[in-house]
């Protein structure tokens, strides 16, 4: 008797995932009507990787430079689709896409981080892990050579969210994680990016921010094949910031969001703006309460952003795959990876989409 309660119910259950298109969603989570039902080891595998958003280059990019980040997106996203091939976690997915982009100087990112107002790398990056809403971050370090690592030690090894500074340093130290001296994360082209905006704010007499002084901040989202999320999002912060300042990227909520009952999410852009808009966790609370897709979300988030004067770019992805990039500015480094295959993209005419040409 029980065995057909059990199985009537389980009848019912898989009733209620067939979507209106009468496809299978093993896993939806669009509202709190519709509580999240996991499938182990039947979901579909996604991930999506950023690097950066911000405006075009005078003049454009050149050719090979396009090959190039072309390249290095292209070999993020293998690293962490293969872990989510093996049936491996979204969350060592996302950490594994990362690594491989702290370590390209093109991105702003561990090595090739931006310089701060007085020359030195201050990095800040974050980790979050959908299936249970922990997170970890670290902000302000400039040894570490795997800022995402070291956000992913305070989630798994400390009682805290956020550590900052030369706290974070000495425990990503205590967790042994690889440590380079700071002259290695400095690189050229950073030093005349410095450069060139301080001389451009000593003319000016501004010294605001500008839209170009961003750029590169790396992130990824990812859906494992046991319907978890889960989000890391690392960067170098913005060219020229001072005295401590800390963005959107270590902020949960903000630059980074990941809860399987919704949505996950990694940002990047002008950070004060996705502090002050919670932009990640916004996006994930239409989704989840309004039933927005995960298009619309984005679409909307980031208008607000825009209307307040800011400007950047998310990737966003739902428990049952659906996904979407949006953006502001007319850069936005991109990839995604699924069952059909891997697109990746730099410019806005290329599409939120359909990012091929
Ligand atoms: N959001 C980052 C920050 O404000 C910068 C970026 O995304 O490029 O620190």
């Amino acid at each position: 008797m029980r065995d057909l309660i059990y199985g009537l119910a389980a009848i019912v259950l898989l009733g209620s995932c067939q979507t209106s298109s009468g496809v299978s969603k093993d896993r939806i989570s669009q509202n709190k009507q519709n509580p999240v039902v996991m499938m182990p080891g039947t979901n579909p595998i996604v991930l999506l990787i950023h690097g950066g958003a911000g405006s075009a280059r005078p003049g454009g990019m050149p050719e090979e430079d396009e090959a190039e980040y072309r390249a290095a997106l292209s070999d993020a996203l293998t690293a962490g689709y293969t872990i989510l091939q093996a049936g491996g976690s979204s969350l060592d997915a996302v950490q594994a896409s990362l690594t491989i982009l702290e370590d390209d100087p093109l991105f702003n990112a561990g090595r090739g981080s931006v310089l701060s107002a007085n020359g030195k790398v201050s990095m800040d990056a974050s980790v979050m892990d959908g299936s249970n809403r922990n997170a970890g971050a670290v902000a302000g370090i400039n040894e570490i050579r795997h800022p995402v690592l070291a956000a992913s030690a305070v989630m798994n090894n400390s009682p805290h969210v956020l550590l900052f500074g030369s706290g974070a340093e000495q425990f990503a130290k205590d967790q042994g994680l690889e440590t380079m001296p700071e002259s290695w994360f400095i690189t050229e082209p950073r030093v005349r990016q410095l450069n060139r905006i301080k001389q451009k704010e000593r003319k000016t007499q501004n010294s605001k921010l500008d839209s170009t002084s961003y750029f590169g901040t790396v992130g990824a989202v990812a859906l494992d094949t046991n319907g978890n999320l889960a989000a890391a999002t690392s960067t170098g912060g913005m060219t020229n910031k001072k005295w401590g300042r800390v963005g959107d990227s270590p902020i949960i909520g903000a630059g980074i969001y990941a809860d399987n009952q919704s949505c996950a999410v990694s940002a990047t852009g002008w950070g004060e703006y996705f502090i002050r808009g919670t932009v990640a966790r916004d996006i994930c609370a239409r989704i989840q309460w309004t039933g927005a897709n995960a298009q619309l979300a984005a679409d909307q988030e980031i208008a607000e952003i825009v209307e307040a004067g800011g400007s950047g770019g998310v990737l966003v992805l739902t428990p049952d795959g659906d996904y979407a990039f949006s953006f502001s500015t007319a850069v936005m480094f991109r990839g995604v990876r699924t069952e059909a295959g891997e697109e990746v993209a730099i410019f806005a005419s290329h599409g939120n989409r359909q990012l091929t040409d």
